[in-house]
């Protein structure tokens, strides 16, 4: 494996493969099986693209000949920051078959999470789209490029500017060396809880795996049409929407956006049978179907996960968007999972998921690691053939974060069902989630503590009907105290993504402190709530 990377080790390496959970099989090669096995089968709807199997595997062939012929190379670093165009799926099939290693960054990352992704990984190339939201990536990219002086190509999905087009080569790449099934796939980003976000190298073959779980939990097969439109970076949209949908041969089609506006013309035109969806995006959709015309009579179920669905709202999914709700949970380490179809109402309504291999352990702790009563709240830890043993080039903070038995502590706070479902119910990691976004608390205050009119500051995160949390910091001046816009155009400048910027600013004399000594956030949340 990768250096800095954690490996498995071997006891549970043969165990997950004589399960048949890894199979001797890459990313690429999984494209190019669907293109044998259903060539013709529309695989990718984009916008005005529509790619069967065939052709997005000879495009990604020819885009892999392409990224060869610049200079990109088995083991390269390529941070790929593009929106969901159909382009993105083209080019990481035509990375993993090169064996170059993707960054998977956001759209709404700027400078600083960028800069330090390139600097980190000490990227070879960095894929941006030309304009994107209002937003001009060129521009970022030439901030980037001077900033990192290693980075030797951008590239950029449409008008390229001074930089160079991504493109595709006129035939495909011949005698490529094949990237070992076992090795890194791509680098998905840890919502985490430190200063900078964590790295998370996914192998082929367990990544491969996850995809294919997630197809046999949610029965998907060629009759499967599963829109995204989530960002198709997150791990979520990728394996539950990605993977899946291609082990199953089904069709995938990409939305900009969640909202009603984007996505039920496209649900109607394209007879969409599964979707996933943040809460908040789920209310907008049931609040839109009562009064819009369009047909959603294809659906066959809305999954619903990334941050908790309250119960009151799960029992108005169904009624409202006549399909069944699936719960899901899952995270960019690893471990999954999703309600099968014969679940119970009672069940699907309370739980976020089983987890979806037959492999995965779950344990749920205590402060001391010792496993709770059966049905009480602690951390989950898990383990599994998908669930990776380490964060890419951060040993100190790996021994933190996985057990000696290579555990990796979730930070959620949960408990078990008798039937093994997960109920979500909190979390110790000092992370907020909003809308599905994760925002590592230490690193927005780390950004704060540099502004001048602020002397202490703890980010907290306060209830809110729609995101499930907004951010609040919560301030200690240093003389005349800041306003809320301050604070925000200080981040924008620092070229931190607008995701992680405070909702709402609240000045205080002093942070409350536990016994221990610690800033209290529960006793802030509290105040504020
Ligand atoms: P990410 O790695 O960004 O996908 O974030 C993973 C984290 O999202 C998990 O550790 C949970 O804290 C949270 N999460 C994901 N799905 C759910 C869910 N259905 N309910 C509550 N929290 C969730």
């Amino acid at each position: 494996m990768l250096d800095g990377c954690t490996p498995w080790p071997e006891e549970f390496a043969e165990r997950y493969r004589s399960a048949g959970h890894w199979r001797d099989e890459t990313l690429g090669e999984l494209l190019a099986a669907r293109a044998r096995s259903h060539p013709d089968k529309l695989a990718l709807v984009a916008g005005a693209h529509r790619w069967s199997y065939a052709e997005l595997d000879s495009r990604a062939d020819r885009m892999a000949a392409r990224l060869r012929e610049i200079g990109i190379g088995s083991g390269d670093r390529v941070v790929v920051q593009l929106p969901n165009v159909p382009e993105l799926v083209a080019l990481l099939f035509a990375l993993f078959r090169i064996g170059a290693l993707p960054v998977m960054a956001l759209p709404a990352h700027r400078g600083s999470e960028i800069a330090y992704f390139c600097e980190f990984t000490e990227a070879a190339a960095y894929v941006i789209p030309d304009v994107h939201a209002g937003f001009d990536y060129r521009d970022l990219a030439a901030d980037v490029a001077a900033r990192v002086p290693t980075l030797k190509h951008v590239l950029v999905a449409g008008d390229p500017g001074g930089f160079t087009r991504l493109d595709y080569a006129d035939a495909g790449a011949a005698g490529l060396p094949r990237p070992d099934p076992g090795g890194v796939a791509l680098f998905l980003l840890s919502g985490g809880t430190t200063g900078v976000p964590k790295l998370v190298p996914r192998a082929h073959q367990e990544w491969s795996y996850s995809g294919r779980a997630v197809a046999e939990a949610c029965d998907y097969g060629e009759e499967t049409v599963h829109l995204v439109s989530l960002p198709l970076c997150h791990n979520w949209p990728l394996t539950h929407g990605l993977l899946a949908t291609f082990h199953a041969a089904g069709t995938l089609v990409l939305a900009p956006g969640p909202s009603p506006d984007e996505t039920f013309p496209l649900i109607e035109r394209e007879g969409v049978t599964e979707t996933g969806l943040i809460p908040g995006a789920a209310l907008l959709w049931m609040e839109a179907a009562e009064w819009d015309e369009y047909d959603l009579s294809s659906l066959r179920r809305v999954t619903i996960g990334g941050s908790k669905l309250q119960n009151e709202l799960a029992r108005r999914v169904q009624p409202a968007l006549g399909c069944r709700l699936q719960q899901a949970f899952g995270m960019a380490e690893g471990l999954c999972g999703f309600h099968r179809w014969d679940d119970p109402e009672d069940v699907v309504l309370v739980s976020q998921g089983l987890p979806v291999s037959p492999d995965d352990e779950v344990r749920v702790v205590d402060e001391d690691d010792r496993d709770v009563t059966p049905g009480e709240v602690g951390q989950l830890l898990a383990r599994g053939p998908y669930t990776v043993r380490g964060y890419y080039r951060a040993p100190e903070h790996n021994a933190r974060t996985f057990t000696a038995d290579g555990y990796y502590r979730t930070g959620d706070l949960v408990r078990l069902l008798p039937t093994g479902h997960v109920v979500f119910e909190g979390r110790v990691k000092d992370q907020i989630n909003r809308g599905a976004e994760k925002i590592a608390a230490e690193e927005v205050e780390n950004h704060l503590l540099a502004h001048p009119a602020v002397r202490e500051v703890a980010l907290v995160g306060l209830p809110d009907e729609v995101l499930g949390e907004r951010a609040c910091a919560c301030v200690v001046p240093r003389g005349t105290p800041p306003a809320l816009g301050d604070l925000t155009a200080f981040l924008r400048e620092r070229g931190v993504a607008a995701f992680k910027f405070p909702d709402r600013l609240e000045i205080v004399q002093e942070l409350p402190v536990t016994p221990l000594g610690k800033v209290s956030k529960k006793a802030l949340a509290g105040m504020f709530s």
